[in-house]
């Protein structure tokens, strides 16, 4: 996942939402191509614990701030990650949600214009809503419900996506946009809420599987280190201002998903099926042709293996008790 190769001109980057699970394999990737990091966090979804590996490199730096309010940097690049992605965390306060995703970005959109870093913004497949294009393709507007309990993340996304459009437009700010689906991996809290780690956890536990709805509804999961390939691919490409789906086009039931994390635990668990969340999309696969056009990526690995990966560090994690 990591690359130790010096890079020619080391940047300084900033990555907020630094310790969340993304945000902590970007800082580590980073950091071990030679960059400068800070890392900022408000530890709302975070840990500490998923970047203490960088705590004692000289070229990592933790900043306990939160984007709601404003701050001043010297750096080339900001990842704006900062977010909570589960729907348990980011509908426990749907209005610091809104105001994450609105006055967060405009905080980091205005550092950008003040020192002129090139800025990518962590969007989100969600921006789609229950999409009715399948596979879905960075030009579709989406089907997205304005009022419900998703739309604090859905609609906080999609502004995040015009403040950075206006932005570049009005101030001539370089900003980058990745539309973001599932993806899973080492570094999600057992406590997330998100499909894979729940499954996961419930099936090194030994608990019923939480199956929502029938379990027919589909996602394509992309594995963590893929995705991270892609963030960073995206930052360096030349004059990309336009969306661009990052995910793994390989489309499964929530079913399937369950009966490949049972086989890969060998865990006796069975399904229980609870009532489908409102607003809950029923399908969802990216159309990944404009990241393989203008990127050169595609995700490589694939489900059972990174499933594997992410069962040993569930089983370490709660082996240990932490
Ligand atoms: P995460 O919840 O693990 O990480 C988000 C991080 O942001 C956490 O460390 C949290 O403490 C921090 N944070 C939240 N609000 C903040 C604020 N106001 N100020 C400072 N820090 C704040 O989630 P993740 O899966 O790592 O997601 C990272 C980003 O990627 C998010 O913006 C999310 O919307 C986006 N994304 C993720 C996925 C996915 O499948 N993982 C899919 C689509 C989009
Ligand atoms: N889901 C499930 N059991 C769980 C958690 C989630 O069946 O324990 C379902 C959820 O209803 C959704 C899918 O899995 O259809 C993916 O959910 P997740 O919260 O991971 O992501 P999102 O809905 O944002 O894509």
């Amino acid at each position: 996942m990591t690359s130790s190769v010096q890079p020619r001109q080391p940047k300084r980057i900033l990555v907020t939402g630094g310790a969340g699970f993304l945000g902590s394999h970007l800082c580590g990737d980073l950091v071990a191509a030679g960059h400068e990091v800070i890392c900022l966090d408000n530890l709302f979804s975070g840990t500490k614990r998923n970047i203490y590996p960088l705590l004692g490199n000289p070229r990592f730096e933790f900043l306990r701030h939160d984007i709601i309010q404003p701050i001043l940097l010297e750096v080339d690049q900001v990842y704006n990650l900062a977010c909570p992605a589960s729907p348990v965390h980011y509908q426990s306060n749907p209005v610091k949600t809104v105001k994450t995703n609105v006055m967060g970005t405009i905080h980091m959109l205005g550092l950008a214009k003040r020192v002129r870093a090139r800025i990518l913004q962590a969007s989100t497949s969600e921006v789609y809503g229950d999409p009715q294009q399948h596979p879905q393709q960075e030009t579709y507007w989406g089907n997205v419900n304005p009022i419900g309990l998703r739309s604090c993340y859905d609609e906080g996304k999609r502004l995040a996506e015009t403040l950075m459009m206006d932005y570049h437009r009005q101030n001539g700010v370089d900003v980058r946009i990745a539309r973001i689906f599932n993806t899973y991996g080492p570094n999600m809290s057992e406590h997330d809420g998100r499909v894979v780690s729940n499954l996961i956890v419930q099936a090194l536990q030994r608990q019923p599987l939480t199956i929502y709805g029938d379990g027919s509804q589909t996602r394509s999961f992309c594995y963590v280190s893929d995705l991270v390939r892609g963030l960073r691919l995206l930052m360096a490409a030349d004059q990309l201002h336009e969306p661009v789906n990052l995910g793994n086009p390989a489309e499964f039931t929530i079913l399937e998903l369950a009966e490949m994390v049972l086989e890969l635990t060998g865990s006796p668990s069975q399904l229980d099926f609870k009532p489908l969340p409102k607003d809950d999309p029923e399908r969802r696969r990216p159309d990944i042709s404009r990241a393989q056009e203008q990127l050169g990526w595609q995700p490589q690995a694939e489900l059972r293996q990174g499933l594997l990966e992410t069962i040993d560090y569930f089983d370490e994690i709660l082996s240990k008790g932490r």
